[in-house]
């Protein structure tokens, strides 16, 4: 039995150390594009590889996979990430779980994975081809079983030969980027984070809430991240230019009317900028003031009448910007698109118009938020594909 797998990234490793652990005398040989395995690991999670999440935070699949909830929350009956978190612990990889879901190696490094997945590769023998850019199925024509793994794009070669043989290839787009404002004023604060923000694009259902960071160019955080994955696709279209709500202080509009009245009854005699109802970073309030309230920021409550009030109300829960561009994220960026997942069996991750050929990670139609979602949609898959791999041929 001789497997192929395109692509030695976390998937590709992953799938092949799985299925020689079903079988050892399955042949496995990786063609690798680059001269390296595993590139995207080792930068993962900022060095650290956030390499999977207690989903303990996590209500609906869709909220963390804008792209393939349904097909992984079926998957995870054969793979989830407890099953994942147990096999690192077995494969001496000790994991440390953050109180936001997060999980990393205790080690705090992504070696501790690579050098795991490395061993591994070494001890059952797993061929590995470095610098060979595979660019059609069909170069692969003497192997039993082939595996594409191959990430993200670009791969339109590849891609434009899957879709010759009838696959359906959603267009690949990025997802994960920080939005670029055509705001100024906010470049003044630049560098701080507000936690509970909620973002919004109007006239769309596209809104997320989390913790946003202000930057130079624009916004980036979790909570822009998040949006730019939900709207990954609406985005692209409007050419990464479209207006955007920001909510400061994260809740609706009622609760916050109430909170600044309760707050503005019982401080009368205080200067405005003295205090802060929504526990918003101190250069933020006064930004929004200031905004709101022009000159007469500098005054005592009790000089503010309904008008002062509403203004700074919608500038808090509904300040107007634009998006102008989407900037480059260095933490982390996923592919939204791939290979169609009606192409797919779904329980077994073979493709339907060619027998024996099988599909796992970034290349599929699947993208998560931040949090080690990717990665561990990346284990799964590669989970199931092994060992449908076996149950067909070897098992
Ligand atoms: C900077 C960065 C940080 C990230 N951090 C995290 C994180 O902390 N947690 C998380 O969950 N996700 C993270 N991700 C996302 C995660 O790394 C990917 O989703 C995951 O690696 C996907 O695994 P994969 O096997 O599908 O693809 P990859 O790991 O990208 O591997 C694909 C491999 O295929 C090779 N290849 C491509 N085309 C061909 C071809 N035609 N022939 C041969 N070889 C080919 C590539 O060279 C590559 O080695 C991060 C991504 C980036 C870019």
């Amino acid at each position: 039995m001789h497997v192929a797998v395109i692509g030695g990234g976390a998937s590709g490793v992953f799938f092949a150390i799985c299925l020689k652990e079903l079988d050892s005398f399955a042949d496995v040989t990786i063609f690798e594009a680059s001269n390296k395995l595993l590139s995207k690991v080792e930068l993962s999670g900022g060095g650290r590889c956030n390499c999977t999440n207690t989903f303990e935070n996590v209500k609906r699949l869709s909220d963390v996979y804008p792209r393939g909830a349904n097909m992984m929350k079926s998957l995870f009956k054969q793979f989830s990430p407890k099953d994942t978190a147990a096999w690192f612990e077995n494969h001496g990889v000790k994991l440390k779980k953050q109180n936001d879901g997060r999980v990393f190696p205790l080690s705090q490094d992504s070696h501790t994975v690579i050098n795991c997945f490395l061993s591994l590769l070494k001890r059952y023998n797993v061929k590995t081809e470095y610098s060979h850019r595979v660019t059609s199925i069909e170069e692969l024509h003497g192997f039993d079983c082939v595996i594409v793994s191959v990430g993200g794009y670009p791969n339109t070669e590849l891609n434009n030969s899957l879709a010759n043989l009838g696959h359906g290839v959603i267009k690949p787009l990025p997802s994960l980027f920080a939005f670029e404002l055509g705001a100024d004023a906010l470049r003044n604060l630049s560098g701080i984070s507000v936690n509970g923000a909620e973002l919004l694009i109007p006239a769309t259902k596209f809104r997320a809430k989390g913790d946003l960071l202000l930057t130079h160019w624009g916004i980036s955080g979790p909570l822009c991240l998040k949006l730019s994955s939900y709207a990954a696709p609406y985005l692209s279209e409007k050419s990464y230019k479209s207006p955007l709500i920001i909510n400061w202080t994260g809740k609706n509009y009622n609760q916050c009317e109430e909170m600044l009245k309760d707050c503005f009854d019982s401080n009368q005699q205080k200067l405005i900028s003295n205090i802060n109802p929504f526990a918003l970073p101190n250069s933020l309030w006064r930004y929004i003031i200031e905004k709101s309230l022009k000159e007469r920021a500098k005054n005592k409550i009790s000089s503010l009448n309904l008008k002062d009030v509403n203004r700074l109300l919608n500038n808090l829960c509904s300040d107007e910007y634009n998006i102008v561009g989407k900037a480059p994220n260095k933490d982390e960026f996923v592919t939204c698109g791939g290979l169609s997942l009606q192409s797919l069996d779904r329980e077994t991750l073979e493709s339907k118009f060619v027998s024996n050929l099988y599909f796992t990670g970034e290349a599929l139609d699947i993208d998560g938020i931040t949090g080690g979602f990717n990665l561990q949609a990346a284990w799964t898959t590669a989970f199931v594909a092994a060992r449908s791999v076996y149950k067909k041929y070897l098992g």
